[in-house]
């Protein structure tokens, strides 16, 4: 291996995409690509979703879905702006076709687009109109495609507030009776066929991360991280690595140093807890800089200068690394950097 790679897999990505197909039963799956496809790229990423089926992505700001409108040329793919018309964008939204996800009176009423979406607050307190501000807008007669709120507690399945949430949503949705509905993300989607309605909105389980995160077996890995160790070094009892006292050895011991770190988006706090992959078996991280990790190979005899580390992928799990950087997969993915060669597989 020459250079540390980010590869990005689409054929697990189309996978992930069944499995919540599947998932989402009647409902369509609308993938989620806000933030540059969660960082891996979200031209190649739809175009691949689009092969599988998908007809409708959701972004978040206005200038992601101007470049996916470009990225696309001219598919009739719908692309929902989660930011809403935020002031002075209207222009902008109808000059690349982007229907946006209104969110507050004033957008809905000065809407004189084709119908679009109306976002409703069900408790999260973001974006979104209440509930009673939805039906003061169905009173004045306003039109839209498409109904959405959002769940705050999702990946709790126990969380009461999610039946809190659908319960107002279902008063929501009762007062647009022909538009479509659209509750979940990936981790609604595995709350039960209550919360599917007619549009389901994956992101993180897309690419590879658990619904209630923590890794699910029937998503594969789209992102994959390698590293070539660099050097080989032998420790003693009292010799420290890296930087301050990240790390004193207590024993005789065997590390790698790898040719990655918090530049390539390796969050510095997963120096305890997060695992390398070295052909199957786990290295655990000693140390996290900017351009170098270390891990523990002493169970590994046969690691070689420039053999594949892997930090992230089918065995170095998403929502692994993220518990080690007490973050969620989301961050974990959106800060892969465009410092590692990327390269992608069909
Ligand atoms: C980010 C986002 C999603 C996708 O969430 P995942 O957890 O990545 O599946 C869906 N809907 C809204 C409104 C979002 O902001």
């Amino acid at each position: 291996m020459s250079d540390t790679r980010l590869t990005i897999d689409l054929a697990a990505l189309a996978h992930n995409y069944r499995v919540l197909q599947i998932a989402s039963g009647k409902a369509q799956v609308a993938p989620v690509l806000k933030a540059d496809g969660y960082g891996l790229g979200a031209v190649a990423l739809a175009q691949r979703l689009l092969a599988a089926g998908a007809t409708r992505f959701f972004v978040a700001r206005v200038v992601e879905g101007e470049a996916l409108r470009a990225g696309l040329g001219d598919t009739p793919a719908e692309i929902i702006i989660l930011d809403g018309a935020p002031l002075g964008m209207v222009d902008r939204l109808q000059a690349a076709r982007l229907t946006p996800a209104l969110s507050t009176l004033e957008q809905a009423r000065s809407w004189d687009g084709p119908p679009a979406v109306l976002h409703v607050d069900t408790g999260m307190n973001r974006l979104g109109v209440s509930v009673a501000q939805a039906r003061a807008l169905a009173d004045e007669g306003f039109a839209c495609a498409l109904v959405m709120s959002h769940l705050g507690n999702g990946n709790d399945p126990e969380d009461p507030r999610n039946t809190e949430q659908l319960a107002l949503f279902q008063e929501a949705t009762s007062l647009f009776p022909g538009a479509a509905a659209s509750l979940a993300a990936s981790a609604g989607v595995y709350l039960g066929a209550d919360y599917l309605f007619d549009v389901t909105r994956p992101g993180i389980s897309l690419f590879g991360g658990g619904p209630r995160e923590v890794p699910h077996p029937d998503f594969k890995a789209v992102a994959t991280l390698e590293t070539p160790i660099l050097q080989l070094r032998d420790l003693q009892p009292g010799d420290r690595v890296a930087y301050g006292s990240m790390f004193t050895a207590d024993r005789p011991m065997r590390i790698a140093v790898l040719g990655a770190g918090y530049a390539d988006g390796i969050i510095r706090r997963t120096y305890s807890g997060a695992k390398g992959w070295l052909r199957g078996a786990a290295t655990p991280f000693v140390s996290v800089s900017m351009d170098l990790i270390t891990v523990d190979v002493s169970h590994c005899p046969d690691a070689r200068v420039g053999d594949p580390v892997e930090l992230l992928g089918a065995n170095a799990r998403l929502d692994d690394l993220a518990a080690a950087a007490g973050s969620v997969a989301h961050e974990c993915l959106v800060r892969l950097s465009s410092r590692a060669e990327r390269v992608y597989i069909n």
